[in-house]
């Protein structure tokens, strides 16, 4: 039987530890925290590992609580996942990402991507594509721009459903990643049957790439078929020398990690850009 992927574990480790009353607590603060704008984005470089260039940048979501202070989206996701406010952030998320996206080029760094983590209610549940068309248009974001992260999950769930909607999703002009790719069960003739662009290398083959073997394989074989493809691969979670190396001699890999920089709020991340130029 294989393991549970490290956002499972975290799922469980947070939401299944949470008391009926601490659930109910953090339900309302969550409904409050819509009404009230508390959440923000944050944004993490994906950097081209040979070249050093800047290619875009994910969006990742932080809430910020009066008085718990930042709270990370492993901490409530779960829990918006778990009911309808999901959607709301959903919608939120990307056309902050979006506009944040047109602020970004119109500061001077014309060609920066944005990558939006889209969960898979949102696909299953809402019409994503209007909601993408609509966003684009809204913010004036040329769909070039824009990459939806999506999970292995959603791949495995209703496969003609969900191959429709990417190719719909596909025809708007935006691309698509396979997020944490190889935690998850999707088999890998799936991959072949949806129009993917990306794969996302999880932060947990990358972590000890240098010592253990085996994800050292994983890695490399990802590479390799992702190449043979046509897909582009990003490595996530690099935070050494020695991880970038490993990175570099495999070639064509975008890295995204502490290792250039967290992820940062909008006006730290403009002048992370400014200090960086491709
Ligand atoms: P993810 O999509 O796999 O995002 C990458 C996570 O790894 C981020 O955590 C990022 O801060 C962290 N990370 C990046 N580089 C490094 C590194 O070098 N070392 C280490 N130790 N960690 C690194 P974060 O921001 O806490 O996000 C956690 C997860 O929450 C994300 O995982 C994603 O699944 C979810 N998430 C974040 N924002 C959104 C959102 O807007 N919508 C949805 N649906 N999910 C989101
Ligand atoms: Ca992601
Ligand atoms: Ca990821
Ligand atoms: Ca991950």
């Amino acid at each position: 039987a294989r393991q549970t992927s490290p956002k499972s574990y975290a799922f469980f480790s947070t939401e299944m530890t949470l008391r009926a009353s601490e659930r109910l607590r953090l339900e309302t603060a969550l409904r409050h925290a819509v009404d009230r704008g508390e959440f923000v984005l944050f944004y993490q470089p994906k950097v081209e590992a040979d070249t050093g260039r800047v290619e875009g940048a994910e969006a990742l979501i932080r809430w910020m609580h009066p008085e718990w202070g930042i709270v990370p989206p492993d901490r409530f996701i779960p829990a918006l996942e778990e009911g309808d406010l999901i959607h709301p952030v959903g919608e939120w998320v990307l056309r902050e990402a979006c506009a944040a996206c047109v602020r970004i080029h119109a500061h001077g760094h014309a060609d920066m991507r944005i990558a939006v983590n889209i969960s898979p209610k949102q696909f299953l549940e809402r019409d994503v594509v209007t909601l993408v068309r609509d966003t684009l248009d809204e913010t004036g974001l040329p769909p070039a721009f824009l990459e939806l992260e999506i999970t292995e999950a959603l791949l495995v769930q209703d496969v003609e459903r969900v191959a429709g909607i990417l190719a719909q999703l596909k025809k708007l002009g935006v691309t698509l990643a396979v997020d944490d790719f190889g935690t998850g069960y999707s088999s890998l003739r799936y991959l072949a049957e949806f129009p993917l662009d990306t794969l996302k290398i999880d932060r947990a083959f990358i972590v000890d790439v240098e010592h253990d073997r085996k994800s050292a394989a994983i890695t490399t074989m990802v590479q390799s078929m992702a190449h043979t493809m046509g897909l582009h691969v990003v490595a996530e979670g690099v935070e050494n020398d020695a991880q970038i190396d490993f990175l570099r001699n495999l070639g064509c890999v975008t890295v995204q990690g502490y290792y250039y920089s967290r992820p940062l709020p909008e006006d730290q991340f403009l002048r992370w850009l400014d200090a960086h130029p491709a």
